[in-house]
């Protein structure tokens, strides 16, 4: 195999475990969301929807289950919507993302700091601040300070970051740019693999 398939293959899957990552939590979508794949922001509006379970595919309409850093399952808060009905299915796509993650890691003899650990809400802040990450083969940059993150020249500042215990983190930023009022985004932060993501665009430490 070719340097670049190698490449392209562990882009591709890393893609995929974050897509599960992600599935356990996320923002809440609007009906008429305009994505692109340059829309790494997610708006909030208030609809009643009914959702599907990712892993059982029975419909509910609470705001999802998520599992909390001490492995307990919790319902999702306001403004975010998970796609997991029950403590059951957050369970198996936890389960089902880690396993997927772990065999990214062996097929591609991917460089991960397995020592890395959020211990707390801070670190989660701490590791981010000062550094950047630019999207794998595209043109997306979020560098973050002490103030917030500037993604791909929008400014956002920090709501709430959160260690989700080991490896994972996750963030919330609001838009303070007049261009996208009120705009909010959370990103899923892995110091292993040292990547940031919003569920569908993986951006790399650079
Ligand atoms: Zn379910």
């Amino acid at each position: 195999m070719t340097n670049f398939m190698k490449h392209s293959l562990t882009a591709l899957a890393l893609g995929f475990f974050c897509i599960l990552f992600w599935a356990t939590s996320e923002t809440k979508k609007s009906e008429n969301n305009e994505a692109t794949t340059t829309e790494v922001a997610a708006t909030e509006t208030e609809t009643t929807s009914e959702w599907t379970c990712d892993v059982c595919k029975t419909k509910f309409s609470h705001n999802g289950i998520e599992i909390d850093r001490n492995g307990d399952c919790k319902t999702i808060e306001e403004p975010l919507q998970g796609f997991l009905c029950s403590c059951e299915c957050a369970k198996e796509a936890r389960k089902k993302s880690d396993q997927t993650y772990e065999e990214v890691l062996e097929k591609a003899s991917y460089q991960a700091d397995n020592d890395c650990e959020f211990q707390s809400d801070n670190d989660v802040l701490m590791y981010l601040i000062g550094k950047s990450f630019t999207q794998d083969g595209g043109s997306i940059t979020i560098k973050f300070d002490e103030s917030g993150a500037n993604i791909s020249g929008l400014q956002y500042q920090w709501m709430s970051y959160t260690s989700l215990g080991g490896y994972k983190g996750k963030v919330k930023l609001s838009s303070t740019d007049p261009s996208r009022p009120n705009g909010t985004m959370t990103l899923y932060v892995s110091c292993r693999e040292k990547s940031v993501t919003d569920g569908q665009i993986v951006l790399f430490l650079n």
